[in-house]
């Protein structure tokens, strides 16, 4: 199948020339030209089938025409190595804990499927070593690098701003050696980003690596992320013999989760609407009540995965609805919560409920809890353990947080990082020395 730019000022490219570009050469965002429908016998049996053969079914549908079969299942297989179970939180609410993947975060599914689909691309054409570059202010780097960790034919670079992310998450892409290779930038995220834009533009360094991005824009990223609506809802099903509908809630940032999940919904995955949580950077929020995406500059919250100024998947809304704000309207509703409302929220759900929230799932949950009609039932993302906001969760609910043996092995790992100044000129000759 082939993807075309949502600004269509691109030709069109095939899978690989998408997974290995990321962007199209207009700066737009690649989509499938089609999103084919699944069976109904598909959806009536869905809840006897186990995740990799559901997620198996969703990946046939974007990427069999690309990939043979049995790669493709152990592509699928390979990636969804561990569970994403469905937990019920209070009266029709539901958590699908996204959490249990190596570095306890959504962005495990995306990272580890896109790794392997890369892999498989640099197999099949012989291709020379292909580097990745990702910058990161915390979770990205992780699941990145953990997704590519031993996987032959690339080199990760991490670049990550020095005494910026806490160590936890550093300690999740230093620690890890092989092909991955961390970079601690003496600036800020944003210079961090700035030196894997200026490598991408500079003809010398293309011209001695093969380079590419794996940020979330990444159609082999972005993809994946439906499998867990159409595993949750087999879950849910499972559970429910009424007629309630079905409410999805997500915490959101850069907006590829949730657009994942509204794919989903055009195969036919049985969700009435979709709710988009956002903290105070309500930048869709805004556009929902007034028609005009006005992005502007992100401010620093608790839930700051979400702290994202201007969506980057916005582009795949708009371009999936025909550019129509009715038509959004009629499919996603939308929330938005201070950091005192998150907080109340994280304690609220400890205290009567015994769940505990991290404070981007606590967006979700509150957005349901808010904005449940009678007659239907509500599933949020819980998209990352609270583990990994350790100090702001137990300044919160004022006990500690247990850390989940995964993450204390990172813990016992000795990092290594290559110091590296915000100059371009320093950057580039490092990478023109691994040439
Ligand atoms: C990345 C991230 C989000 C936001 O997801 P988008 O796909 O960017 O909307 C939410 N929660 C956590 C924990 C994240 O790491």
């Amino acid at each position: 199948m082939n993807y075309y730019s949502t600004n269509r000022q691109a030709p069109e490219a095939s899978l690989e020339e998408a997974v290995v570009k990321g962007l199209a050469s207009d700066k737009g965002l690649f989509m499938p030209y089609t999103i084919k429908p699944l069976p109904q016998s598909f959806y009536d049996n869905i809840e006897n089938l186990i995740f990799q053969e559901i997620a198996y079914q969703v990946a046939d549908a974007f990427f069999g025409e690309d990939v043979p079969a049995d790669t493709l299942k152990q592509i699928v297989y390979d990636t969804l190595s561990f569970d994403v179970p469905l937990v019920p939180v209070s009266k029709d609410i539901y958590s699908l804990e996204l959490f249990h993947g190596p570095t306890l975060a959504f962005k495990d599914v995306g990272g580890r499927f896109m790794a392997r689909l890369l892999g498989y691309f640099i197999r099949k054409e012989g291709k020379k070593q292909v580097n990745v570059l990702v910058a990161t202010s915390g979770d990205t780097g992780s699941a990145v690098a953990n997704g590519f960790l031993g996987v032959e034919g690339i080199h990760v670079y991490v670049l990550y701003p020095k005494g910026k992310v806490s160590e936890i998450q550093e300690k999740q892409f230093t620690t890890l050696g092989r092909n991955i290779t961390a970079l601690e930038v003496e600036g800020t995220f944003d210079d961090c980003q700035a030196l894997v834009k200026s490598a991408f533009m500079d003809e010398e360094l293309n011209q001695h690596l093969l380079l590419t991005s794996a940020n979330s824009i990444n159609v082999a990223r972005f993809l994946p992320q439906a499998f867990y609506y159409f595993y949750a809802y087999a879950q849910w099903k499972k559970l429910h013999t009424d007629n309630r509908s079905l409410v999805f809630c997500v915490p959101s940032g850069n907006f590829g989760n949730i657009t994942a999940g509204l794919f989903g919904k055009r195969m036919g995955l049985p969700a009435a609407r979709f709710i988009a949580a956002n903290n105070r950077n309500d930048i869709f929020f805004q556009y929902l009540r007034t028609g005009i995406y006005a992005p502007r500059p992100s401010v620093a919250t608790i839930a700051n995965a979400m702290d994202v100024g201007a969506p980057s998947n916005f582009a795949r809304v708009l371009d999936l609805y025909g550019n129509s704000h009715a038509a959004i309207c009629s499919d996603i509703s939308g929330a938005t919560y201070t950091d005192e409302q998150i907080a109340d929220t994280m304690r609220q759900v400890w205290k009567e409920h015994q769940y505990l929230l991290d404070p981007h799932g606590a967006c979700g949950y509150r957005a349901q809890q808010e904005g449940l009609q009678p007659g239907e039932s509500g599933i949020f993302l819980e998209t990352a353990h609270p583990a990994k906001f350790k100090d702001t969760v137990e300044g919160i609910i004022g006990s500690p947080v247990q850390i989940p043996e995964k993450l204390q092995a990172f813990m016992q790992g000795e990092k290594q990082s290559v110091p590296m100044s915000k100059q371009f000129a320093d950057f580039k000759q490092y990478l023109l020395t691994k040439a």
